[in-house]
């Protein structure tokens, strides 16, 4: 389901936004199973901008007008909001992290729709979002499973795995990110946008009443963020990529700056998502034969001494998602005098400040985001 070559990914985003987007606000709900060709499939591309939000839109807009891709637009929004807002309230993750477990003996359960689901999580690394959403539910009100639980079994097996989508979802679902509002999956609801696939009648508890207590009592933080104006001074300079941002060398080529470029590749657990993120990284390299692959601190140190790196741009590492920011790994840095940059990408950098309260506050400000990022209706030019 999931390609790991770049020009196949254009391809297919391509195709779906000919033949699909157009439908999109109507089928989006709905899970046929896989291929689950009525919705994208680009988070787990997106997620370490393997391909970014810039491109996404550049691509759907050419076949499309805004106002037909409002839903689409808004749902890739929903990624940016929920990162920019843990952004802001880093606590509820440091919670998540302290209170994760790993939920034993997951045996089948007998109700076909959740043991399918978690089948398909398992084989594909991937479910639709509604069964995401149902999945929670079940697990967390029929089989009365802690939301921390859950999380940590997609954080382990989501190819397209986010520490904010995912922890403020099953929060969510639970009633915790909306207070004591949890979501409730019901049998006819699964049975309707399953298209009669599943049919959980009876088995499954409809009559939840969510009771947590609630920890967030603190105000939000205020997110600032450099405009790297001095960026363009820069010499001797190299970019790291990580899955934290898998095209940030694009930013230097705009503005015609000389680098290196160094992939920075850790080991993943799971065999499925090891597997994807070795095939992206090489698309990645044998599209660009400059930038070699590291897999180790102590390697990525000693390559830079020897190559007399005087400064390092890398990925901002939002909530959830620290690499190298670490202290000690940046005092080795300072002691070989290199100087570096965590870079935030405009995309977010725009949208993060307005991401403290809830969706709908944001959401007013996506048609002044898309202007910023410079995104016009091509529709209306022509
Ligand atoms: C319990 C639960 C856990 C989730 N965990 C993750 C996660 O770890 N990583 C992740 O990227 N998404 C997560 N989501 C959100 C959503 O399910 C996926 O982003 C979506 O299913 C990805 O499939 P797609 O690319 O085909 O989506 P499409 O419908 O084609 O949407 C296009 C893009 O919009 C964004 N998007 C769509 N829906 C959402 C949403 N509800 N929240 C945030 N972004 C959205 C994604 O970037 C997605 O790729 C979770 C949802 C739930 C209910």
């Amino acid at each position: 389901m999931f390609t790991t070559s770049k020009e196949k990914l254009i391809q297919n985003l391509n195709e779906f936004s000919k033949n699909e987007l157009v439908n999109y606000s109507f089928e989006r709900n709905f899970d046929y199973g896989p291929p689950h060709n009525n919705v994208s499939k680009i988070s787990p591309y997106l997620n370490k901008k393997f391909i970014t939000e810039e491109e996404v839109v550049d691509i759907i807009t050419k076949y499309n007008s805004i106002k037909t891709l409002n839903k689409f637009i808004e749902e890739i929004f929903w990624g940016t909001y929920w990162r920019g807002w843990l952004e802001a309230h880093p606590w509820i993750y440091d919670h998540y992290i302290k209170s994760r477990d790993d939920q034993k003996n997951l045996k089948k359960t007998g109700i076909k729709c959740f043991d399918y689901w978690k089948e398909e999580l398992f084989e594909t690394g991937y479910l639709h979002n509604h069964s995401r959403m149902w999945f929670a539910s079940i697990w967390i009100f029929t089989l009365g499973y802690s939301w921390q639980s859950g999380a940590k079994l997609f954080e382990d097996n989501l190819l397209d795995y986010c520490p904010a989508s995912n922890t403020l979802s099953w929060r969510w679902v639970a009633g915790l990110q909306t207070k004591n509002k949890p979501y409730i999956a019901r049998a006819d609801n699964i049975k309707f946008y399953t298209k009669n696939r599943f049919n959980p009648k009876d088995q499954i508890n409809e009559n939840i009443f969510s009771s947590f207590d609630f920890d967030e009592t603190h105000n939000p933080l205020e997110c600032k963020f450099s405009d790297y104006n001095d960026l363009k001074q820069k010499n001797d300079l190299c970019v790291i990529l990580n899955n934290n941002d898998l095209s940030l060398n694009k930013v230097l080529e705009e503005i015609k700056l000389d680098y290196r470029c160094v992939l920075f590749k850790s080991p993943q657990k799971n065999k499925l998502k090891n597997k994807f993120q070795s095939q992206i990284y090489n698309d990645i390299c044998s599209r660009n034969r400059e930038i070699i692959i590291i897999e180790s601190f102590q390697q990525m140190l000693e390559w830079l001494r020897i190559n007399k790196i005087k400064n390092i741009l890398f990925p901002y590492e939002t909530v959830g998602k620290k690499l190298f920011n670490d202290p000690q790994f940046l005092n080795q840095l300072k002691s070989l005098k290199i100087s570096y940059l965590f870079y935030l990408r405009k995309w977010d950098r725009n949208a993060f400040p307005f991401a403290t309260k809830n969706f709908f506050k944001f959401k007013k400000h996506i048609p002044d985001l898309l202007k910023i990022a410079n995104i016009r209706d091509k529709n209306l030019e022509n």
